[in-house]
């Protein structure tokens, strides 16, 4: 947060515009509806896609007003700004907002980091920190042991879990917005079988 704050401050002093990727972390992820919310701070500039399009192709870019300079032409893009994908935007940001689904994300993401600090506890030898913020979170394993990500991707899978490795140390769990209380403990309970057989 301090960075980010940090960053903003230099900008602002030497009027560079601050432009934040809000691809991955953006539409209620974090559970609230732009990761850098979680920051203190506000960007000039910020991109979304994936999530906003819930699985449809979109990419987009908001600004403030005061550097508000493209006009139509400017940026090509071959599929981008269509009727239809923007029409599928609109319904996602509906929905989310409609079915409250960030409460969702706020919630089980506290399930999911309690859950997964309390395997961390049993493992302390192996797993180094859990972080995140809402439905994007990490599980970091310690540098000296043997077990690497893709390891414990492996034996999340064979366990019926999906999970994504993030550098060679770290497993990033990324489970839908609507992801139910009993998925998250189902989950955990299969990275709690890979650690114990892997
Ligand atoms: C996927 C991704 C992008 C690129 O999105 P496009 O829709 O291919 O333009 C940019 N940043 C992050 C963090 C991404 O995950």
């Amino acid at each position: 947060m301090a960075y980010f704050q940090k960053i903003r401050q230099i900008c602002d002093e030497k009027g560079i515009l601050l432009i934040l990727d809000e691809v991955q972390v953006g539409m209620g992820r974090t559970g609230r509806w732009w990761g850098y919310e979680n920051l203190g701070i506000e960007p000039d500039i910020f991109t979304s896609a994936k999530g906003l399009g819930g699985g449809i192709p979109i990419g987009a870019l908001m600004c403030k007003s005061f550097c508000d300079v493209f006009e139509p032409g400017n940026h090509a893009s071959t599929f981008g700004g269509n009727p239809f994908a923007c029409g599928v935007a609109l319904a996602v940001c509906q929905t989310l907002e409609r079915e409250n689904i960030l409460n969702n994300v706020q919630q089980r993401g506290e399930q999911l980091r309690n859950s997964l600090q309390a395997i961390a506890s049993q493992y302390p030898d192996l797993i180094a920190e859990v972080r995140g913020w809402g439905l994007i979170n990490g599980m970091e394993l310690k540098p000296d042991v043997e077990l690497t990500s893709i390891d414990l991707v492996n034996a999340a899978i064979a366990q019926g879990v999906l999970l994504v490795p993030a550098g060679p140390k770290v497993v990033r769990f990324v489970p839908p917005l609507i992801v139910t209380e009993a998925e998250v403990n189902q989950a955990c309970e299969a990275v709690a079988c890979a650690l114990k057989n892997g």
